[in-house]
C-alpha cells in the first residue's frame, strides 16, 4: 500500500500541545517541531524532509495522536503542557499506538495547573522551581493561570479545563473513560455542528466523568511532602 485512504469522517485521538503565546495570546506549539497550531482554522502537517503531501507513508511526518490516553501519561503530563482530544482528517496513515494525519483540530483541552489548595501540587512545584533547576536542565514552565486559559479557550473556541498534574499512575483509572470521550467525540461530531443538544450533552457529559476521575486522582491533603 502507498497511498493512505482520504477519510470522509474525522478521526479522533489524544496528543500533547505545549503552551506558548504570541501577541494574540495563548496559542498551542507543537512539541517535536515546535510549530503553532493556528486558530479557528485547521491545522495542515508539513514535512522537513519534503513530502509533497504529509502524512507519506514511508516518512515519519503529518499530525500525531494516540488511540489511547495512558501512551501520553508515560513521562507524566504538567504544568506547561495541554492535554487534548483532536479531530483528524484528510489522508490518514496508522502510526504506533494512533495516527498521522493530513489536518486536525483540537476538540477539547485539559491544561494541568499547580492546584494551590493543594499542598502535594504546591510541594512539587517547588521542588521543580528550586532544587531540580540547573543549568542546562529547561526550567519547568510557569503553570498557565485561569485567566491564561479562558483566553485559550476564546482563541481556539474549544473547552479548556484546568486539571491536576498527570501521572503515569492515573493511566489505568482514567483510559476508560477518557476512550469514551474520544468516541463521543468523533461520533457526535457532525451533530453538535449542526445544533443537536443531544449530541452535545452527551459530549459534555464525557468530559465531566473524565473531570470527575482526574479529580479523584489529587492526593488527600496533608503536609507537603517535600516540606514537612
Ligand atoms: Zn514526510
Amino acid at each position: 500500500m502507498t497511498e493512505a485512504p482520504d477519510l470522509a469522517a474525522p478521526l479522533t485521538g489524544w496528543r500533547l500541545w505545549l503552551l506558548d503565546s504570541d501577541d494574540e495570546g495563548p496559542v498551542l506549539t507543537s512539541p517535536v517541531v515546535a510549530s503553532r497550531w493556528p486558530a479557528r482554522v485547521a491545522t495542515t502537517a508539513s514535512c522537513r524532509a519534503g513530502c509533497e503531501r504529509p502524512p507519506a507513508w514511508g516518512c515519519g511526518c503529518g499530525l500525531y495522536a494516540t488511540t489511547h490516553l495512558d501512551c501520553l501519561l508515560a513521562t507524566g503530563v504538567t504544568a506547561g503542557v495541554v492535554l487534548g482530544c483532536t479531530a483528524l482528517w484528510g489522508r490518514v496513515v496508522e502510526a504506533t499506538e494512533g495516527w498521522r494525519a493530513e489536518r486536525g483540530y483540537p476538540l477539547v483541552l485539559f491544561a494541568p495547573t499547580v492546584d494551590h489548595r493543594n499542598r502535594s501540587d504546591v510541594a512539587q512545584d517547588v521542588l521543580w522551581r528550586t532544587l531540580v533547576r540547573r543549568p542546562g536542565v529547561a526550567p519547568q514552565p510557569d503553570p498557565p493561570d485561569d485567566a491564561t486559559l479562558r483566553a485559550l479557550a476564546r482563541r481556539y473556541a474549544v473547552p479548556v479545563h484546568a486539571v491536576p498534574t498527570l501521572r503515569r499512575a492515573h493511566a489505568g483509572p482514567i483510559d476508560r473513560l477518557a476512550t469514551v470521550l474520544r468516541d463521543e467525540a468523533a461520533q457526535g461530531l457532525a451533530a453538535r455542528r449542526l445544533g443537536d443538544g443531544h449530541a452535545r450533552l452527551r459530549f459534555d457529559r464525557a468530559v465531566e466523568d473524565l473531570l470527575d476521575v482526574l479529580d479523584r486522582q489529587r492526593p488527600p491533603e496533608g503536609p507537603p511532602p517535600i516540606l514537612a
